[in-house]
């Protein structure tokens, strides 16, 4: 079974990964949140399609189900929602050991985790991905929270869940443009860790976008098994685990700076990775093959490798200034050594910085 076990000081908890386990979801969270009452929180998109299977498969497992559909979108994570779940947990009289389960995409996982951190100051709670990216990171490793209309993520805890059940399948109704997005934080992975996964993903590609089926459980679980272990290592993000930002801080100064409707959180990542490989053998960090590499497989994912539309460079110097990373007023990136090794500086200057973006601006004819 590929199963990820993760091991943190104060818990334990598995990540299980199987095509068609949603079925049995019900029975999973009765070993670890055994109680008469649950709450369901599901991402509106899968609400009649995988909310329906969740639902029959925790009363089948004797729960009463409160299942309450969430509104789609990164906009809707935020306080008034988590507001609105609590009134209906009251409403519904959930407890102390009432499992609280995310059934979708991050934005349900994070908001979802953030409530069942601080309803009743604190209630089991189970993680049940249905994007790409959720299953290969925002799921794993506790990080919950929402956005507060100064910023993404600025209100939040470290709080694990007992178990992160993925199925596979449910990945069949995704757009091909959110499964591209989640590849762009596998890929990430491999530069950061694992050159033998990057090299993986370059091979199969073409299995990935049509979902086979083996494909899909490798890909999930080799990159959950690199996502834990640098939660395990870090799990306050004192150290190493600040690796896996690579691409993210010039990802958020892109989406900071974009008109609504611009790139989505993966095409911003892969964008990122780019300019932040280039700015690695500007300071002679790295062979030029490495920036290459990563833009041959990000383009052959059909990921954006140059941009057609940027804030101007001093626009994006100053967003990721404000990018809740920095410290003492540096702006801390993570850089690549090689494809499978990356390191954190703070010392580079804001002309290189500059030099990177403007090489993603796309070349007119
Ligand atoms: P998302 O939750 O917005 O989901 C993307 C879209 O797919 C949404 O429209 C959603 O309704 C839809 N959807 C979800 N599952 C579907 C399915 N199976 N079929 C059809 N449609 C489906 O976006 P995301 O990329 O999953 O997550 C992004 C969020 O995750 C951000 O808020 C980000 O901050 C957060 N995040 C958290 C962590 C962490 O460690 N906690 C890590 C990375 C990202």
């Amino acid at each position: 079974m590929p199963d990820v076990d993760l091991t943190l000081p104060h818990h334990r908890y598995t990540v299980s990964i199987e095509p068609g386990l949603l079925a049995k979801l019900g029975l999973r969270v009765r070993e670890v949140a055994p109680h008469d009452r649950a709450a369901l929180l599901v991402d509106a998109a899968v609400s009649d399609t995988h909310g329906r299977t969740a639902a029959a498969s925790l009363e089948a497992a004797g729960y009463q189900v409160l299942r309450i559909d969430m509104p789609i979108g990164e906009s809707q994570k935020n306080l008034t929602t988590v507001a609105g779940i609590y009134e209906k947990l009251v409403g519904s009289r959930l407890e102390r050991k009432s499992p609280v389960i995310a059934l979708g995409g991050g934005v349900v996982g994070d908001t979802a985790g953030f409530v069942a951190a601080t309803y009743l100051r604190g209630v089991p709670f189970v993680q049940c991905p249905t994007t790409l990216l959720a299953m290969v990171d925002a799921s794993v490793g506790g990080k919950v929270g929402v956005n507060l209309p100064q910023g993404k993520n600025l209100v939040g805890a470290f709080y694990q869940p007992a178990a992160v059940i993925v199925d596979t399948q449910t990945l069949a109704s995704l757009s091909q443009r959110e499964l591209r997005c989640g590849l762009a934080e596998c890929v990430k992975h491999g530069i950061i860790r694992d050159v033998t996964l990057f090299d993986w993903i370059d091979r199969h590609t073409e299995a990935i976008a049509a979902l086979n089926r083996d494909v899909m459980v490798e890909l999930v679980q080799r990159n959950v098994k690199i996502k834990a272990d640098v939660v395990m290592a870090d799990e306050k993000e004192t150290g190493p685990r600040a690796h896996l930002n690579f691409g993210h801080t010039f990802a958020h100064a892109i989406e900071a700076t974009q008109a609504y409707g611009g790139y989505h959180h993966g095409e911003a990542v892969a964008l990122g990775m780019v300019a932040a490989s280039r700015l690695a053998v500007a300071q002679g960090l790295c062979d030029v093959s490495v920036t290459h590499r990563i833009t041959d497989v990000l383009d052959k994912i059909g990921l954006p490798v140059e941009a057609a539309e940027l804030a101007p460079t001093r626009h994006l110097l100053a967003a990721m200034r404000v990018d809740k990373k920095v410290a003492d007023n540096r702006i801390r990136l993570v850089l690549p050594d090689r494809i499978g090794a990356v390191a954190i500086h703070k010392d580079v200057d804001d002309d290189a910085i500059a030099a990177a973006w403007d090489s993603l601006r796309m070349k007119q004819p």
